[in-house]
């Protein structure tokens, strides 16, 4: 039987990463439909293929020998963003998983809905933002999600999951199957005041981090209580440190940015250098946000 999907052989997974880091996966797919998704992961299982999954690749750091089996990236998996439902109070939105966060936001300002102005400048797709949870210090994706498709990759099963059946906590979604599609609640509203609020958390976001820099956000998590990630890593006189090409950036300290040719290996040397000076001066163990991935 022909296959009704397309493979890409030893591809470099640098250009696919924010990070602009690692190496090649073996075997890389970019499935247009849930159909061909599906079709990929039962020839995955048929031949006992490790599958990875990928977003936009920019919470990822990817190793330097790169992605073992096949790389799944679900940016071609967007069938346009509609409203499906709606009254007074809620509008429900439908996107498949590839969408990106950014068409999203601009969807809901020109549609008069609010909900999504706190994801101004996440860059990324609607899958990855909702596997992250991703969001600001007073929101995230857990707060609009109305619920998730939810396929498992090994029976093919297609699931509805409700918000209330769903663990979000933060940055972090406890879920085994691949999101391929959302419904979000979002709240009609003053669209010039919708376009500020957007405006001003772009501003903001684009003074205080480093979002042009070759990077994956923010790398580690936020401890729950005191300093913030970047902060123990300010006080720890670690701004501007750097191992080859690996850096902690100058404007935002829990932002490692590759300033040219970092390796994996040099981003992860840097990560353990933070880890041990923040922990020798605070006595604070850091968490690593970034989900590292490969050999
Ligand atoms: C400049 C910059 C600024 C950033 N700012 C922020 C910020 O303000 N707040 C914030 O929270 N994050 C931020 N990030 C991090 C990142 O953008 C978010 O975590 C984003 O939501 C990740 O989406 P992605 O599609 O790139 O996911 P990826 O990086 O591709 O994947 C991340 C993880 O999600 C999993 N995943 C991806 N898609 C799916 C799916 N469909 N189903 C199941 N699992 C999936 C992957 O397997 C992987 O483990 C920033 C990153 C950069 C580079």
């Amino acid at each position: 039987m022909a296959q009704k999907f397309s493979l890409l052989i030893n591809e470099p997974l640098k250009p696919y990463t924010s990070f602009r880091v690692g190496g090649p996966a073996d075997l890389l797919a970019l499935p247009k439909t849930i159909g061909e998704l599906k079709n990929l992961l039962g020839y995955a299982s048929e031949h006992e293929i490790p599958v990875t999954l990928l977003g936009g690749g920019t919470n990822v750091l990817i190793s330097d020998k790169g992605i073992r089996g096949l790389v799944i990236i679900t940016t071609h998996l967007k069938s346009g963003i509609r409203i499906k439902d709606s009254n007074p109070e809620k509008c429900f939105v439908f996107a498949e998983a590839g969408e990106r966060l950014s068409t999203a936001c601009r969807f809901a300002t020109d549609h008069s809905l609010s909900g999504l102005e706190f994801a101004a400048g996440i860059p990324g797709t609607l899958g990855g933002a909702i596997a992250m949870n991703a969001g600001t210090k007073s929101k995230d994706m857990a707060g609009i999600v109305a619920d998730l498709m939810v396929l498992d990759p090994k029976t093919l099963v297609l699931q509805t999951i409700e918000r209330k059946n769903l663990g979000f906590s933060y940055r972090h979604l406890e879920i085994s199957g691949i999101i391929v599609a959302a419904n979000f609640g979002l709240t009609p509203a003053n669209q010039a005041k919708i376009e500020q609020t957007f405006k001003q958390n772009l501003l903001l976001k684009k003074t205080t981090q480093p979002v042009s820099a070759a990077s994956a956000g923010c790398f580690f998590k936020n401890p729950v209580k005191g300093m913030p990630a970047g902060e123990l890593i300010e006080k720890s006189g670690l701004k501007g440190m750097r191992i080859n090409d690996a850096m902690v950036s100058e404007l935002h300290a829990n932002y490692l940015v590759n300033a040219g040719n970092a390796t994996c290996e040099d981003i992860l040397a840097l990560k353990t250098r933070i880890e041990d000076t923040v922990f020798n001066t605070f006595k604070i163990k850091l968490e690593t946000e970034v989900r590292v991935e490969g050999e």
